[in-house]
Formats: C-alpha cells, sequence, structure tokens
C-alpha cells in the first residue's frame, strides 16, 4: 500500500511522527512517504529534526501575508502534482487544521482513500474553534477511515452516521510522541535550549508554565490572560515562564502587559524536547492549547484551559483540566488556589489520562495492514 501522510503545523508534525515511525518500520506491506505543506515554516522543522523525518515532498507554504483563503487554495492546487505522481492509495491527514481540511479534498478528488487521524472532536460550535472546527467537520464528511483518540469522539462520529466499521478508537498518538520525547528528552546531553533553561528555572519556586496562541482569544481575550497572569504573579511567589507564539496578534499584548512583571519570564517558543522537558518541571500549566492539555496528566500536571468551549470533554470530565476561559478573575483565582491548595493539587495530579496509552500508531498501522489493498 502506498501511504501518503501530509501535515503544516508543529502540533500536527508532533502527533503524526509516531505514525510516520511505525509506518516506516514496515517496509514490506507500506511504501511511505511524507509531505508537509509547511504552513508554519520554522516550528514544522524543529519537531522534523527531532524525530529524524525527511520529507519527501514540501510545498513550503508559508509566506507573508498568507491567509486562509490563499493557504487554502495554494494547499489543494500544490497536492495535485504531488497526488499525481505518487499516486497514494490512502492519504493519511491530522486533526484540524486548513491543511487538514485542503489536503483531504485534494485527496478526494484524486480518488485516493483520506485516512484522519484524531477524528471525531467536536464543538459543534462552528465560530469556535475557528477555523479548526468546520476544518475537522468538513474533513470528518471526506475521510474513508477515522482513527478516534477517545470513545467520545467516536460517539461524535456514530451520531453524524459514520460507519462504524470504518471507525477505530486508538488514543492520541500526541502520547506515543510523548512517551517517545520523555526518554529521548533524558538521553540528550548538553542540549543548548534545555541547558539554557536548566539556567532560567528557579528550583525554589513552583514553576507556572504558559503557552497560548488560539485565535479567538487574540485581542480582548489576550489582555485578559495577561492581566491574569501578572496577577498570579504578583499575588504568589511562583516563576511563570511563558513561551511566547509567534504570532503578533499574540506578541503584542504579552510583550506590551508582561514584559517588565518581576517573576514572569517570557521566552521564545521552545523546540519540542525543550517543552517536554519543562512540562516536566512545571506545578500548573495553563495554555489554550490542545495538544498541551492532552499531554500534561500524562506527566500529573493540572491545566487551566482557557477556553470557552472545549472538544476536549474528556479531560474536563476526567478532572485533569479545568475550563477557565479568558475570564480575569476566574484564571487568577484557579491558578492562585492550585498554588497554595495542597489537597486540592495533589488530588488533581494524580488523575488517569483519559487520552491513551502511547499505542495509538501502532493500532493504527495494524488496521491498515488488516484492510484488503484498496486500487488507485
Ligand atoms: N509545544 C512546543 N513548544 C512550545 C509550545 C508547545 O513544542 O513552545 C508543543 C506541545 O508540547 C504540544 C504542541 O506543541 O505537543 C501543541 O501545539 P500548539 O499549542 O501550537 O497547538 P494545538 O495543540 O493547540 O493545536
Amino acid at each position: 500500500q502506498k501511504i501518503l501522510l501530509v501535515f503544516g503545523t508543529r502540533p500536527e508534525a508532533i502527533k503524526m511522527a509516531p505514525l510516520v515511525k511505525e509506518f516506516q518500520k514496515d517496509q514490506e506491506n507500506f511504501d511511505t512517504k511524507v509531505c508537509v505543506t509547511a504552513q508554519h515554516r520554522e516550528m514544522l522543522d524543529q519537531v522534523l529534526n527531532f524525530y529524524e523525518i525527511t520529507p519527501d515532498y514540501d510545498l513550503d507554504l508559508m509566506k507573508p501575508n498568507q491567509n486562509l483563503f490563499t493557504l487554502t487554495a495554494d494547499i489543494i492546487t500544490g497536492m495535485k502534482p504531488i497526488l499525481d505522481e505518487f499516486q497514494p492509495n490512502h492519504v493519511f491527514v491530522h486533526g484540524d487544521t486548513t491543511t487538514t481540511m485542503a489536503t483531504s479534498l485534494a485527496a478526494f478528488y484524486s480518488g485516493a482513500k483520506v485516512s484522519h487521524i484524531e477524528a471525531g472532536l467536536r464543538t459543534y460550535n462552528k465560530l469556535s474553534p475557528f477555523p479548526e472546527e468546520i476544518n475537522r467537520q468538513i474533513t470528518g464528511r471526506i475521510a474513508d477511515y477515522n482513527f478516534a483518540p477517545t470513545k467520545t469522539s467516536e460517539e461524535n462520529l456514530l451520531s453524524e452516521k459514520t460507519p462504524a466499521e470504518n471507525i477505530l478508537v486508538t488514543g492520541n498518538t500526541v502520547i506515543d510522541a510523548l512517551y517517545f520525547s520523555v526518554e529521548k528528552v533524558n538521553q540528550l546531553e548538553n542540549h543548548p535550549e534545555i541547558e539554557k533553561l536548566k539556567n532560567l528555572v528557579d528550583t525554589s519556586k513552583d514553576l507556572v508554565l504558559v503557552t497560548g496562541h488560539r485565535r479567538e482569544n487574540h485581542g480582548q481575550g489576550f489582555l485578559n490572560i495577561c492581566q491574569a497572569l501578572k496577577n498570579i504573579a504578583e499575588q504568589s511567589d511562583a516563576q511563570i515562564i511563558y513561551p511566547v507564539h509567534l504570532n503578533p496578534n499574540v506578541q503584542k499584548p504579552v510583550y506590551e502587559i508582561l514584559s517588565d512583571v518581576d517573576n514572569v519570564h517570557l521566552i521564545d517558543p521552545l523546540s519540542y524536547p525543550s517543552f517536554v522537558w519543562l512540562m516536566d518541571k512545571a506545578k500548573l500549566i495553563v495554555t489554550d492549547s490542545g495538544g498541551v492539555q492532552e499531554e500534561a496528566p500524562s506527566l500529573g500536571k493540572p491545566v487551566l484551559v482557557m477556553r470557552d468551549t472545549t472538544e476536549r470533554p474528556e479531560a474536563v470530565d476526567a478532572g485533569t483540566v479545568i475550563l477557565v476561559g479568558t475570564n480575569t478573575e476566574k484564571i487568577t483565582q484557579e491558578g492562585l488556589d492550585l498554588l497554595t491548595n495542597e489537597e486540592r493539587y495533589k488530588q488533581m495530579s494524580q488523575l488517569h489520562n483519559p487520552y491513551g496509552d502511547g499505542k495509538a500508531s501502532e493500532r493504527v498501522v495494524n488496521f491498515m495492514r488488516d484492510l484488503e489493498v484498496v486500487p488507485q
């Protein structure tokens, strides 16, 4: 079977890398190729380097003033010659980015079967998150095979009349990636970025790790978030480390409000191994990221999620994350409480991770091996 895996952003690369590795292990059954759209360039390349993955095709689409209109069009037209040349039987996409949606459509037009990793996440609010919810719903309609991370995501797909035999619950490949990385990070010696972090982290203090990038939080959302972080820094003894996303809509409010606050360290986005290292050292994580809230429970870290809605209710139900929206009061209160209320903290940090056991990629590849060969 000819397998083409396509991705474009850092989180997709992190979550697809274990699958690329797993397909590559079985060269007898699979001819595996990787295509990156490079919707994010720098942050994507860091992950590719860490996993030692060299893309077979690279659309290199990041350009100044890229927007959803040109990006979508560029991906669809860019995929055509690749699909024509390789003629994959199966195209794998991940999650909910513009790369995911546009590649699925291109693959469908070409006659290849589409497999969707991390399928079935829904908020059923088409404006939140924007444009991810629509991207994943469209991809879900197109996909032939749906690899759902949890039972809840499977139920969403079933309620949309996706045939049960085309869905497999696998767990999330992000946990595969995390286990691989924790092991590798501990073997890395003198990693320059981690050495720098070692100098920055004050081990006598509680560490709060922050990330944020969601489009729907741009504007007032980030102003509120920054104010809350300022409050936490001023009202506790914790050290806040915040790798700031490169998007100017994030950079501007964050640097304006937090640059001169004691105990807040604004740093550049970290490569994946350094981020994993830092997550492991954190006491509390404050984020609007999807991937981070899936990873953190495996490291026993409570998470405050700066979103109003979530397509990851499992974590809320399991109690490993708390939804705080972008409400300054709420973020401040919950943050300070988790830093001081030891009983509550301990209870949260011992909860089971609902997102998997690190074997998701293996399950996907076993499923594909058992499929009848589909003609191109
Ligand atoms: N991450 C990273 N460096 C950072 C911040 C996050 O490598 O400075 C990783 C994190 O471990 C997770 C992924 O990037 O696996 C999440 O990416 P992001 O928050 O950009 O996207 P989302 O998960 O919300 O789609």
